[in-house]
């Protein structure tokens, strides 16, 4: 799987899996805009895809802020030369049982988790459809497709956002723009390292592989999807999730 000469957007990309994802397609010769709401660690990152030999950007994007959406798309497609693979990454939790879920831990959940998608597609897909080329992987998460108690916004965003990538899947395949899902399981990033021990072992016993995933695991499989290796797949998921669900 070879990716050089492409240029890769990969959002949330200062830490945790997206970091991991965007060292991978570093790795494998892609160029990587580096993009999150925290600059500074954008920019960690950044140099560690320059040390390996690639071009990089470092980008402050609230994804959830269109406007800024398009600046990036544009900056990215100036100075890269190109935008072949995006990587919908940014995500947050703010868990809660329905009852005393407050009205602003919907929003900003659906904001950045299911609106950033919608905005940094819509603002990537203007370059790829001109170059008749691309990628787009959305990270959406096992909740997404099970549920989980106290996770409602975060579930109702990540299977928002396997409807959106089936949708957009089928409206820009004429043009050789492939869309797919990844849903991880639980993978151990500071997301999850606020997880009590009990809830971590009680989690263990649902994961027939016996251990939570790390961020390379998820990175190995958007590294398939944003190659030519899955030229002929899209409106997938892609379950990493150590057979907790199957
Ligand atoms: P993380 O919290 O470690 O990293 C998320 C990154 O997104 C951070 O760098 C943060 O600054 C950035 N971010 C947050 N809001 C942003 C915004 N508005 N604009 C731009 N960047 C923003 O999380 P993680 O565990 O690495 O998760 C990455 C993705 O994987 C998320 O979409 C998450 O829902 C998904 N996921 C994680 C797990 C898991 O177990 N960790 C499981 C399934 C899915």
């Amino acid at each position: 799987m070879q990716l050089s000469g492409r240029v890769a957007i990969v959002t949330g990309a200062g830490q945790g899996i997206g970091k991991a994802i965007a060292l991978k397609l570093a790795s494998y010769g892609a160029d990587v805009a580096v993009v999150d709401i925290n600059l500074e660690k954008a920019e960690e990152t950044a140099k560690e895809v320059k040390d390996m030999g690639r071009k990089a950007l470092a980008l402050k994007v609230d994804v959830s802020n269109v406007k800024e959406t398009e600046e990036m798309a544009e900056k990215v497609f100036t100075d890269l030369e190109g935008i072949h693979i995006l990587v919908n990454n940014a995500g947050i939790t703010r868990d809660g049982l329905l009852l005393r879920m407050k009205e602003e831990d919907w929003d900003s959940v659906m904001n950045i988790n299911l609106k950033g998608a919608f905005a940094c597609t819509k603002a990537v897909l203007k370059y790829m459809t001109k170059m008749k080329w691309g990628r787009i992987v959305n990270i959406a998460s096992v909740v997404g497709v099970m549920g989980n108690a106290g996770q409602a916004n975060y579930a109702a965003s990540k299977a928002g956002l396997i409807g959106f990538t089936k949708s957009v899947a089928r409206e820009v395949a004429s043009r050789n723009i492939t869309v797919n899902a990844v849903a991880p399981g639980f993978i151990e990033t500071a997301m999850t390292d606020v997880l009590s021990p009990q809830v971590k072992s009680d989690l263990l016993n649902k994961i027939p592989l016996g251990r939570l995933g790390g961020a390379n695991d998820v990175a190995m499989g958007v590294l398939f999807l944003a190659s030519n290796a899955s030229n002929y797949i899209t409106g997938q998921v892609l379950n990493i999730n150590g057979g907790m669900a199957m």
